[in-house]
C-alpha cells in the first residue's frame, strides 16, 4: 500500500472504489487534475455510451445467471453506471437483479461468489455485534435490509448465501426512489443453516452448523437492533425473508420500539391490496363486495388479509364482517375454527365454517370473487380450479403470487386461456403478455418494489421513528391511484414500471404525511412535502470533480 500513496494514490484510488469511479467517462481536465493520465484509454465517452457497452454485454450473455454476476460486477465497478443502467431499463433489469434471477443467484451464492458486499455478522459475532456494524465505511444509514435467509423467496434456507436478498432489494430502494446507494446498508445474519446440500458443499460461504435456536437467536436480534439504533439511529431496518414463525415474532416485537417493517409480510399487503382495488376497478364491482380466498396462510397471505381488512373498516365496515372477506386454505384445507393445528397468525381468520379439504371444495363451497396464491406451490390454481372460478364470476380475480416463477400457482397464460380471456391476472413473478383470440393481456406483476422503495423514501424524508400500517394503508391506495385507464384496459393492475420514480414520491409523500400527522416525524413538517421528498431522490448521474 505504501507503494501506492508515493506514485498518484488519487486517480488510481478513484478508479478502484465503485462510488467515486466514471471509467472512461473521467473528462480530460479530471484525467490531468487527478492523476488520471494513462490510466485509462484516451476516449472519452459520454454515461450514454458507456450504457450502450453495458447492456451489449448484457445481452451476449448466453443465461441470466451470467447477466446476474455480470451486474453486480459492474456494480462493484462503477456504482453510478450501475444505477443509470437499471434505471433507463428497468423492465429489462428488474427480474435480473431481483425476483426470479436472483433466487438461481442465491442459491448459487457460494459458486459465483467474487467480492463481498454488506455485512455479514454470524453467530459468533454475539457479544461484538456493534464491533461487526462499525466496520461499515459509511455512516448516514437510512435504509437496512436484513435476513437471516431461512425463506428466500420460496426456495427455502439457504443460509449466507440469502445476501443477494438485501443487495437486490437496496439497488431497488436506489434504483426506484432515489435512496442514495451509501445510505443503503445490507446484512445477513448467519445463525447456520439446516440446508445440508448447502453444508456439504465445500464452496460454502456460511458457518457449518445447523441453524440457531431460541433465546440464543433472539438474543442476537436484540444486539443487532440495539446495534442499529445506537449507530445508525435514522435507519428504517426491514426485515425479508425470514421464516414464517421468527417474522411475525419479531415484527409483533420491535415494532414498536425500532423503526421496522417486514416487507414479506406489510410490503406484500400493501402491494396486493394495490391489485386488488385496481382489479375492482376492471371488473366493475366494489371492494367492499370481494370475497377473498387465499391458498397459503403464511406471512404473505395473512399480511394481505390483515391490510385487507384494515382497508374495510377504514371505509367503514363492522371488523368482524371485514374477518369474513378473507378465507383460507392451507396444507391442511380450509382454516377453520374447528381446527386445532393453527398456528397464532391464522387464528384471526379462522371461521365459523365445516372443514374442507382442499382448494377446489372451498372454492365450490364459497363462491369467491377473488383467489390470491401465496403458497409457494406451483401449479395448485389448476385448470379445474380456474374453470370453477370463471364458472362462478364474469371476471375473476386470480393472482399467483408465489415466486420465483417456477412456484407460481399458474402461469399467466394458464389464467388467461383456461378462463377464456376473463381473468383479471396478476403474478408476484414477470410473465410476458399473452395473445389470445386477438387480443393481448398484460399481466400486472404484484411486485414490492412498487411500495417498499417509496415506503422508505417517505420514512427517510419525515425521519420517522416508527413504520406503521397505517402507511402501508396511505401506499396501497396510492399506487392503486396511480393505475391509469390505459392500464387497466390491458388488464394491468399496476403502473408501467418506467413511471416508478414518480409512484414511488407520490407514495413516499403520502407515507411522510402519516408520520407528520400522528407526531412520528423527527422534524417540523415542511410547507410541501412533496417537493421535499423529491429534492432527496439521488440521481444516478456522475459528478465533477474539478
Ligand atoms: P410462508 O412460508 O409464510 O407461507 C406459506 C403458506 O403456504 C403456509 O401457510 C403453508 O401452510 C401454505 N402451503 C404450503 N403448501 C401448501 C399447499 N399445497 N396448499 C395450500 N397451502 C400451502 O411464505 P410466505 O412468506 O407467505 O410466501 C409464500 C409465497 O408468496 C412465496 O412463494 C413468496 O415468494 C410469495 N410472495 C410473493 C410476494 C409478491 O408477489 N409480491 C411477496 C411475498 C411473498
Amino acid at each position: 500500500m505504501s507503494d501506492l500513496n508515493e506514485h498518484h494514490p488519487l486517480g488510481f484510488q478513484l478508479l478502484q472504489n465503485p462510488v467515486f469511479n466514471k471509467g472512461t467517462a473521467f473528462t480530460e481536465a479530471e484525467r490531468n487534475a487527478l492523476g488520471l493520465r494513462g490510466l485509462l484509454p484516451p476516449h472519452v465517452q459520454t454515461q450514454e455510451e458507456q450504457v450502450a457497452r453495458v447492456l451489449g454485454n448484457l445481452r451476449r450473455k448466453d443465461s441470466d445467471l451470467e447477466r446476474y454476476i455480470f451486474l453486480i460486477g459492474l456494480l462493484d465497478r462503477n456504482e453510478t453506471l450501475f444505477y443509470k443502467t437499471l434505471s433507463d431499463h428497468l423492465e429489462e433489469m428488474m427480474p435480473l437483479v431481483y425476483t426470479p434471477v436472483v433466487g438461481q443467484a442465491c442459491q448459487m451464492y457460494a459458486e459465483i461468489f467474487r467480492r463481498p458486499r454488506g455485512i455479514f455478522i454470524s453467530k459468533n459475532d454475539a457479544g461484538h455485534v456493534r464491533e461487526v456494524l462499525r466496520n461499515w465505511p459509511f455512516h448516514d444509514v437510512r435504509v437496512i435490509v436484513v435476513t437471516d435467509g431461512e425463506r428466500i423467496l420460496g426456495l427455502g434456507d439457504l443460509g449466507a448465501n440469502g445476501m443477494g436478498i438485501p443487495v437486490g432489494k437496496l439497488s431497488l430502494y436506489t434504483t426506484c426512489a432515489g435512496i442514495p446507494p451509501q445510505c443503503c446498508l445490507p446484512v445477513t445474519l448467519d445463525v447456520g443453516t439446516n440446508n445440508e446440500t448447502l453444508r456439504n458443499s465445500p464452496l460454502y460461504i456460511g458457518l457449518n452448523e445447523p441453524r440457531l435456536r431460541g433465546e440464543a437467536y433472539d438474543a442476537l436480534i436484540d444486539e443487532f437492533l440495539t446495534a442499529v439504533r445506537e449507530l445508525f439511529p435514522r435507519a428504517l431496518v426491514q426485515f425479508e425473508d425470514f421464516a414464517n414463525n421468527n417474522a411475525f415474532r419479531l415484527l409483533k416485537k420491535n415494532r414498536d420500539r425500532t423503526c421496522c417493517f417486514n416487507d414479506d409480510i406489510q410490503g406484500t399487503a400493501a402491494v396486493a391490496l394495490a391489485g386488488m382495488l385496481s382489479a375492482t376497478r376492471i371488473t366493475g364491482q366494489k371492494f367492499a363486495g370481494q370475497k377473498m380466498l387465499f391458498l397459503g396462510a403464511g406471512e404473505a397471505g395473512t399480511g394481505i388479509a390483515e391490510l385487507a381488512v384494515a382497508a374495510l373498516v377504514d371505509d367503514g365496515m363492522p371488523e368482524a364482517e371485514a374477518r369474513q372477506r378473507c378465507w383460507f386454505v392451507d396444507s391442511h384445507g380450509l382454516v377453520v375454527r374447528t381446527r386445532t393445528d393453527l398456528a397464532e397468525h391464522k387464528l384471526p381468520f379462522a371461521q365459523e365454517h365445516a372443514p374442507l379439504p382442499d382448494l377446489i371444495s372451498a372454492i365450490r363451497d364459497l363462491k369467491p370473487s377473488a383467489i390470491i396464491g401465496v403458497s409457494g406451490k406451483p401449479n395448485t390454481f389448476s385448470r379445474e380450479v380456474i374453470e370453477e372460478m370463471s364458472r362462478i364470476n364474469e371476471r375473476p380475480i386470480i393472482f399467483a403470487l408465489s415466486n420465483p416463477t417456477s412456484q407460481a400457482e399458474c402461469t399467466a397464460d394458464e389464467a388467461y386461456r383456461y378462463s377464456n380471456g376473463c381473468a383479471v391476472f396478476a403474478s408476484g413473478s414477470p410473465f410476458s403478455p399473452v395473445k389470445l383470440n386477438g387480443t393481448t393481456f398484460v399481466p400486472g406483476q404484484g411486485n414490492n418494489a412498487y411500495i417498499f422503495p417509496g415506503v422508505g423514501l417517505g420514512v427517510m424524508a419525515s425521519e420517522s421513528r416508527r413504520v406503521t400500517d397505517e402507511m402501508f394503508l396511505a401506499a396501497a391506495r396510492t399506487l392503486a391511484l396511480e393505475v391509469g385507464v390505459n392500464d387497466l384496459t390491458q388488464g394491468r393492475v399496476y403502473p408501467s414500471f418506467e413511471r416508478i420514480r414518480e409512484v414511488s414520491a407520490a407514495i413516499a409523500a403520502a407515507v411522510a404525511e402519516i408520520a407528520y400527522a400522528r407526531g412520528l416525524a423527527m422534524h417540523a413538517r415542511p410547507a410541501n412535502v412533496r417537493a421535499q421528498v423529491e429534492s432527496l431522490m439521488w440521481k444516478p448521474e456522475y459528478k465533477s470533480y474539478v
